[in-house]
């Protein structure tokens, strides 16, 4: 499946390379980054470029700065992490393709690295602007795309630049689409997935590719009351997607004659409030108070999931199964993230909320692919073509 061209495919010696870089990191009130993934998963491709001699220029936007200049959007601690793990000192330019960018880049040598500031600071960027776009590629040889959690937007430094210079993918890019792309082509059998989160709507597409090629898929999260109302159960005050319980009902059908399993939780925990600290109770589906809120799936559930889990040659992990940003309601994802960690099977993670989960848990080392693309890992697997993807070359 994968047949794009990739850094391997160059000869790098000298060359200016454009690398689009995913480095939108989340930052606290005092703009200290709080994890570091999206940078360090990027670093084989750093090290690659600097060891075979090339002038790397780093492209990254961090956060919806909106086409303005913003100085709490800068790249400023981005840089400042880049320098401490590459033991290198790396140039933040003050502009986006400006003077100060071109500048430094007739001064760079072999094996260094530049980064630009903050491409949103740019509206071209978000416009898909041809005329950024061909500034962008003007500043090098060869345009890279490394940046896998943006590869579902079209937009100027992802995809329009590739129009300009030779392009290819880089290595994170190529890894997660040799593990997502494996996994469903040719998954080990059983293939177990788990879905959570919080709605049926975003979740469609994903579910519906997943039960053509999946043994067994189950659902937890907020999604699952849309499902549980389809089969007819009371699910009390949950959240329910009123428009979308005919749909649920397609994709019940869908597993029923592809013969997949279809796991629901089968009991729940539940409060009278949504809220942190509401006092809960454990209750089956059958029993469902109909005021009552489910904020988690229950102990019976979390021992059903495991239970197909430690079956499983192949996982793949996307959305929490309840309300996980409170303490209190996190424990089916949490004990979800363990049993996929102490499995022995391939076991991927995809998502925001999923990914923070297992590095809450410090849980990073023993799951064999933790995704860096929330929304692109999910239209990569529903099998929806990926922009940045589309503009690269393919292989000759
Ligand atoms: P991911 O980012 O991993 O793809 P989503 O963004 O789809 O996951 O879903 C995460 C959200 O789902 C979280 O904010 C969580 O609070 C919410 N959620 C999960 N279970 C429930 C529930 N039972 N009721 C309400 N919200 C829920
Ligand atoms: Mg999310």
């Amino acid at each position: 499946m994968f047949n794009k061209q990739t850094l391997r495919d160059f000869d790098l010696q000298g060359k200016k390379v454009l690398l689009r870089v995913d480095f939108n990191v989340p930052l606290n009130s005092n703009l200290q980054i709080t994890n570091d993934k999206r940078i360090r998963e990027t670093l084989p491709t750093l090290n690659y470029l600097i060891e075979h001699g090339a002038k790397t220029i780093i492209v990254s936007h961090l956060g919806r700065p909106d086409g303005k200049v913003k100085p709490e959007f800068s790249l400023k601690p981005v840089a400042e992490r880049l320098r401490e793990l590459l033991k290198k000192p790396i140039i933040l330019t003050d502009d986006v393709a400006g003077s100060d960018t071109f500048k430094y880049v007739r001064t760079m040598k072999d094996g260094d690295i530049i980064m630009m500031e903050n491409v949103r600071f740019d509206p071209g960027e978000e416009a898909n602007d041809p005329e950024f776009a061909k500034k962008l590629a003007s500043l090098a040889d060869i345009y890279c795309n490394d940046a896998f959690g943006t590869m579902h937007r079209a937009h100027a430094s992802t995809t329009r630049v590739a129009e300009y210079l030779p392009s290819c993918a880089g290595l994170l890019v190529e890894k997660e689409l040799q593990v997502l792309g494996g996994a469903l082509e040719n998954p080990e059998r059983p293939f177990v997935v788990i879905v959570g989160g919080a709605k049926v709507k975003d979740k469609i597409g994903l579910i519906s590719r997943l039960i053509e090629v999946a043994d067994v898929v189950m659902i937890g999260g907020a999604m699952a009351y849309t499902f549980l109302r389809a089969q007819g159960h009371n699910v009390g005050k949950s959240v329910v997607e009123k428009d979308k319980i005919a749909l649920a009902r397609l994709l019940l059908e869908k597993a029923k004659t592809q013969n997949v399993k279809f796991v629901l939780p089968v009991d729940h925990v539940v409060t009278g409030e949504f809220s942190f600290s509401a006092e809960y109770i454990v209750t089956t589906t059958k029993k469902f108070p109909r005021t009552g809120i489910g904020m988690d799936i229950g102990p019976k559930t979390i021992k059903l999931f495991e239970h197909y889990i430690s079956k499983a040659k192949t996982v793949f992990w996307n959305g929490p199964l309840g309300v996980s940003e409170f303490q209190r309601f996190a424990t089916g994802t949490n004990e979800v993230a363990k049993a996929l960690a102490n499995s022995k099977a391939f076991t991927i993670v995809g998502g925001g909320d999923s990914a923070k989960a297992i590095e809450q848990l410090n849980l990073q080392s023993k799951i064999n692919h933790v995704s860096t693309g929330g929304g692109a890992a999910l239209k990569l697997i529903e099998g929806v073509s990926l922009p940045g993807l589309q503009a690269i070359s393919e292989k000759l």
